[in-house]
């Protein structure tokens, strides 16, 4: 199969700029940004923890029913307006327990996340020192995979975000938001246990907000999720690695879509690609300050005719030589906008096989939710 024509495209636009504290979302305020604002009103310090709690430990928006905060300073807080920044679309469920959940952002753009039983393939834990975030039953865990843009900059040929291009990026209110909802579609026993940028969007390409979710969502007065239970997917932009992995000291873990070997493979398929050098970005990762026993997942989607040979697997190996690493294999999955496709199963074996003999640690990706559109790349700009 001879390669793609791709659309040249030019470099990014440039990341949206960030709202000072003021005029920041008040489900994007962490407890101090709400102590400065209450300061300026008057009011003690310790009402701001308290707000804070509300909304990111139980999940209630609505300032009217914060039942221990004055009602003078209630009813000043309801004048901020509506305080959910996302109105559920549709939720649906699929064969295998996964949900796709739809919302609507306050401009009428949409977005969806996907809530997923926790397989035993992807959810290799190293690390597994940190479990009673979410209540301390010894329930079912879930993975919840959140967007973090509308659309998407980046332009891989086999990612329906990708084709549609970006509307906008996502505050850090609308990340998280996606969290707190997605908790209300948990069935009793269920609880998310690990979080995923891997929804629509590059996370890295507006890395002040995905910074800013994280901290939101780590916080202890709030949901206190381990870093250590989130991971950031990017296509490999370099600056946001870096500076991930400083603010948060290499904890919150890594996946790099890499997707090839080499860069001449990388660029008929990542038109990023033809913008960072592919040794820039593998210098990068193995600077990234990984905690012991820690590695970063390299995903791999397998296409029919492109990256899917002896050979490719062969450099894949070579080009991981030294990285602290994993490989997860995601054998394309089909979308509309192009004819692109998954090798044959035996294919998606061999390569397999050839890794594992080559000591590189690697699972394949089993598809989730595909009868609601919610596998990787299908999460498309459904109704906006
Ligand atoms: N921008 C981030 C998150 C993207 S989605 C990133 O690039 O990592 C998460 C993963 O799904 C990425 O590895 C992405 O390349 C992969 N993916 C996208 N479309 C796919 C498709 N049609 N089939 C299989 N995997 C796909």
């Amino acid at each position: 199969m001879s390669s793609p024509r791709l659309p040249l495209i030019a470099a990014p636009p440039p990341a949206p700029r960030h709202p000072g504290s003021k005029e920041r979302h008040a489900v994007a305020r962490l407890p101090e940004d709400w102590r400065e604002y209450l300061a300026e009103l008057g009011e003690p310090a310790f009402r701001g923890d308290q707000i804070f709690r509300w909304i990111h430990q139980h999940g209630v928006f609505d300032f009217e029913q914060m039942t221990n905060v004055s009602r003078p300073l209630r009813a000043r807080l309801a004048e901020l307006g509506k305080n959910c920044p996302l109105e559920e679309l549709s939720a649906q469920r699929s064969t295998d327990g996964t949900r796709k959940l739809l919302f609507r952002l306050h401009d009428g753009l949409a977005i969806e996340c996907v809530l997923i039983p926790q397989g035993n393939a992807d959810d290799e834990d190293e690390d597994d020192e940190e479990q009673k975030q979410w209540g301390d039953l010894p329930d079912r865990p879930m993975t919840l995979c959140v967007s973090s843009q509308v659309g998407c900059a980046m332009g891989c040929v086999f990612c329906a975000s990708g084709q549609a291009g970006l509307k906008r990026g996502l505050g850090a209110h609308e990340i998280v938001t996606q969290v707190s909802l997605a908790r209300r579609h948990l069935d009793p026993g269920e609880r998310i246990r690990n979080l995923v940028f891997m929804g629509m969007g590059e996370p890295l390409h507006h890395y002040a907000e995905t910074a800013r979710a994280i901290r939101l969502l780590t916080h202890p007065l709030g949901a206190g999720m381990s870093p250590r239970r989130i991971t950031v997917s990017t296509v490999g932009l370099i600056s946001g690695i870096r500076k991930l992995g400083e603010d948060f000291g290499g904890k919150v873990g890594l996946a790099v879509s890499l997707h090839a070997p080499d860069s001449e493979t990388r660029s008929t398929i990542i038109p990023m690609n033809n913008h960072q050098p592919l040794d820039e970005l593998m210098t990068a990762l193995r600077a990234y300050p990984l905690p012991k026993r820690r590695r970063i997942t390299i995903e791999y989607t397998l296409i029919d005719g492109i990256n899917d040979t002896i050979l490719h697997a062969r450099r894949l190996v070579e080009t991981l030589r030294g990285l602290p690493s994993k490989v997860n294999l995601i054998p394309m999955n089909p979308i509309k906008a192009v004819s692109l496709r998954a090798p044959r199963p035996d294919a998606v074996e061999a390569f397999r096989r050839e890794l594992s003999r080559l000591r590189v640690s690697c699972s394949v990706r089993q598809t989730r939710g595909d009868d609601v559109d919610a596998a990787c790349g299908q999460l498309a700009l459904a109704s906006s």
